[in-house]
């Protein structure tokens, strides 16, 4: 077994490091204040290969592997975790599904835009009545002409405000269940009948968009199709694969900017006339928080490698996912801890941490779909 990083994988890791720490950590307080989209950091982003890049060169990617992408993640979501989640969502899952089913023709009009970074994208899955268990999705499409024509709204979708192009899951045979569930890829700007609703207040990764996306006899052409009708549901569960492993990085990256700043803060504190680090109470926090995180991170290689090999990874991103994130929600309370009253304040950032974290246990699957992910595998396979 080989634990050394590639010189490529070492080269994305420290370019998405620097990148983060010289253009993205100075602003992210102020974009969680203001909510704001960060368009010039996307831009950026996209330039340096961030937006795809897992996708080969001739589609706008940077032709890398999921290693690569999820040490950069982590990176960038240690700067900001909006900034993470935008990255992720245009990586795992627009661009994944539609490089995956897409026709060559689909690749170059409508991932080249995302995997370049000219344009964001989103994936709609998630509707009022339909969350955990998407397959009760009322959101229909039906044929008409020479297109279809959908009905319905999505609810939460990251980007769902800013993108420009969504892959959409509907249903376009109520009868055949979960067989029956359909993807299309959407151009937002040329689909009539379409608006974005209600875009939501949070918790936390406040600068990145959740918006419902309103379809009201909104037409598509049949080209908007990803593959076929009734393979809806199976390239959601890949494309939600592949995710976690995004949403485990995420997770990673805001549970390391909490140990960092935590170390930092426990040796300037002082209390009792010496630094808060000397007593063991702190260092076995900052220890706890950093075998975790390391066990967490561990996953996450561990799955991204499988994925890179073409190999099965069902489980092994619902396990990186659900420790990944456990471990950022718990290390981001402790690292508020440590900084005492300041770590309740807006002067620090750890309260953002803390907050941030949240959602890495609930979106692309709860923390409790992930446990029965798990348990259903090991107990079909034992
Ligand atoms: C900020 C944000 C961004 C998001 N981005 C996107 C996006 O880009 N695209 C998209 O499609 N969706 C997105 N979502 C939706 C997200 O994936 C869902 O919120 C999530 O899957 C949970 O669904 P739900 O909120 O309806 O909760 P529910 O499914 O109603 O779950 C409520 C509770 O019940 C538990 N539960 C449900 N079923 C079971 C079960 N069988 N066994 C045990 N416990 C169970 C859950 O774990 C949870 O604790 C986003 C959500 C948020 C908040």
């Amino acid at each position: 077994m080989n634990f050394e990083l590639t010189d490529e994988q070492k080269m994305i890791q420290e370019m998405a490091r620097k990148f983060a720490e010289r253009e993205i950590a100075p602003v992210a307080a102020e974009l969680d204040r203001t909510h704001a989209h960060p368009a010039e950091i996307c831009a950026k982003m996209g330039e340096l290969g961030l937006m795809g890049v897992t996708i080969p060169e001739q589609y706008g990617g940077a032709g890398m592997d999921y290693i690569c992408y999820a040490l950069a993640m982590i990176e960038i979501s240690k700067a900001c975790a909006s900034c993470g989640v935008i990255m992720s969502v245009c990586n795992s899952l627009y661009n994944f599904p539609v490089y995956t089913y897409g026709t060559d023709e689909q690749k170059l009009k409508y991932l080249r835009p995302v995997a370049s970074g000219e344009a964001l994208g989103c994936y709609g899955l998630t509707e009022a009545g339909a969350g955990s268990d998407p397959a009760k999705m009322l959101t229909t499409a039906v044929p008409k002409g020479d297109g279809w024509v959908i009905n319905g709204t999505k609810r939460f979708i990251t980007n769902g405000n800013v993108a420009k192009y969504c892959v959409l899951a509907v249903v376009t045979d109520r009868a055949a269940g979960y067989k029956g569930i359909s993807s299309f890829i959407i151009d937002f700007e040329n689909t009539p009948g379409f608006h974005v609703g209600k875009v939501e207040e949070k918790l936390g990764i406040n600068a990145s968009g959740t918006a419902e996306l309103v379809f009201e006899d909104a037409w598509v052409p049949a080209e908007s199709l990803l593959g076929k009708p009734g393979e809806g549901f199976k390239q959601m569960l890949t494309t939600l694969d592949g995710g976690r492993i995004g949403i485990a990085s995420q997770a990673v990256g805001i549970g390391r900017a909490a140990l960092e700043a935590s170390i930092d803060y426990s040796k300037a504190r002082e209390q009792f006339n010496q630094p808060i680090a000397n007593f063991q109470a702190i260092q076995w926090k900052l220890a706890d928080m950093a075998t975790q995180l390391d066990a967490a991170e561990l996953l996450i290689l561990r799955a991204a490698w499988l994925e890179t090999n073409k190999k099965p990874y069902e489980k092994e991103a619902a396990m990186a996912k659900l420790l990944a994130s456990d471990t950022a929600m718990w290390a981001t309370v402790e690292g508020v801890q440590i900084f005492g009253g300041y770590g309740y304040c807006k002067e620090y950032p750890m309260e953002r941490h803390m907050r941030d974290a949240k959602i890495t246990q609930i979106y692309e699957g709860t923390n409790e779909i992930m446990r029965l992910v798990i348990a259903r595998n090991i107990i079909k396979n034992r």
